[in-house]
């Protein structure tokens, strides 16, 4: 089997090249064109030679996606099911706030976690995604920022399907095509990758100092709670997971965010308000409070306006900086763990 270009480094692409007679140079011409220019096929690399790209054609393959369908929100939202070479479909979205566009992206092919409030924890994790596919997802999203709205893409956050820090090397390498000019030199400081909580992998970003926003989501500050509702809890307390932030906070300095669902007569108690105050407390933070989208099958509500406001309220009388995320593209499935709902 052919082996995916994008999946080597522009070294070993090198180093195939001078095993074939080539000039090195080329090398770095062929990564300007597969990432910087984002090209699907060798055909269309103008500045290689005719046997070269034949060469590379022979040798390899470029494992790219395609936008399979395209939904439009009434709200704005656009959510696009990608295809992948080998069938399994990925969605993303992208997020239009005024000026502001967020490209919401998957790392995985369903996710392996099955918490109790995803329609993607429904789903097996079928596999990783490349690096190549998750920046594809960029790629079109983006474009679809400038040609249906006329703006550029502001944000990125890793919160469609999967885990991705259950796909490390991979949502590494993307972030890494994203923010350099090897690709679309975007900011790290617009990227947020969103996990549920992997302590030991939460610390290895910080020693590979990755230097992405992260937030957690926590969605319960007690154990027993969450690990109702989260069964990754059970191997990551959040002892585990409060020591973990502290040593990224105390390595990257960067605000962390916490995201938690309001469920109704679940999580959204006062004294749910204080554990959530005193897991937060801890370093500089801000809590982003979530509305439920209800799924297929799911067993919970969503929090009363009433309960949500004195919860917020309580927060917010302790300092705690909140913002209540809305949610977006409902009505086409495409709102934070919407995403395979209606698949079989
Ligand atoms: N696996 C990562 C990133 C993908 S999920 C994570 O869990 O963080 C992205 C966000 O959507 C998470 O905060 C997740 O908890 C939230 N989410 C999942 N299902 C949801 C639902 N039904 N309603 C609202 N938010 C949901
Ligand atoms: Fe996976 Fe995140 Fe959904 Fe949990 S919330 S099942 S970790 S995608």
């Amino acid at each position: 089997m052919k082996k995916d270009i994008r999946t080597i480094s522009s070294t070993e692409l090198e180093e195939f090249l001078l095993k074939k007679n080539q000039k090195s140079f080329v090398a770095k011409q062929v990564m300007e064109w597969l990432w910087k220019k984002s090209k699907t096929s060798f055909e269309e690399m103008k500045n290689i030679s005719k046997s070269n790209r034949e060469l590379l054609d022979s040798n390899y393959i470029i494992n790219s996606i395609d936008s399979e369908e395209i939904q439009v929100s009434s709200d704005k939202t656009i959510k696009t099911k990608f295809k992948l070479f080998d069938g399994y479909t990925v969605e993303g979205v992208l997020i239009p706030q005024n000026k502001r566009m967020t490209a919401c992206i998957s790392s995985q092919v369903g996710c392996s976690l099955s918490c109790k409030f995803c329609a993607t924890g429904t789903m097996d994790r079928k596999r990783n995604l490349s690096a190549g596919e998750i920046y594809d997802q960029v790629v079109h999203i983006r474009r679809q920022a400038k040609e249906n709205y006329n703006f550029s893409l502001s944000n990125i956050v890793y919160m469609g399907m999967g885990e991705p820090l259950l796909n490390y090397s991979n949502v590494i390498q993307s972030i890494d095509y994203l923010t350099s000019s090897k690709g679309l030199n975007i900011s790290k400081r617009r990227i947020t990758l969103s996990t549920s909580g992997i302590s030991k992998m939460i610390k290895k970003l910080a020693d590979d100092n990755i230097g992405v926003n992260l937030a957690l989501s926590l969605h319960a500050a007690s154990d027993e709670k969450r690990n109702q509702i989260m069964p990754i809890g059970e191997s990551n307390s959040l002892n585990s997971l409060k020591k973990a932030l502290k040593y990224y906070y105390s390595k990257m300095k960067k605000q962390l965010t916490y995201e938690y669902i309001l469920f109704n007569d679940f999580n959204d108690s006062i004294e749910d308000a204080k554990n959530l105050y005193s897991f937060t407390k801890h370093t500089p933070s801000k809590v982003n409070i979530i509305e439920y989208n209800p799924i297929d099958n799911g067993q919970y509500e969503k929090s009363s306006e009433l309960k949500m406001n004195h919860f917020i309220s309580f927060l917010e009388n302790k300092g705690v900086v909140i913002k209540v995320r809305r949610s977006r593209g409902k009505d086409i499935d495409a709102a934070c763990g919407q995403l395979a709902n209606k698949k079989a």
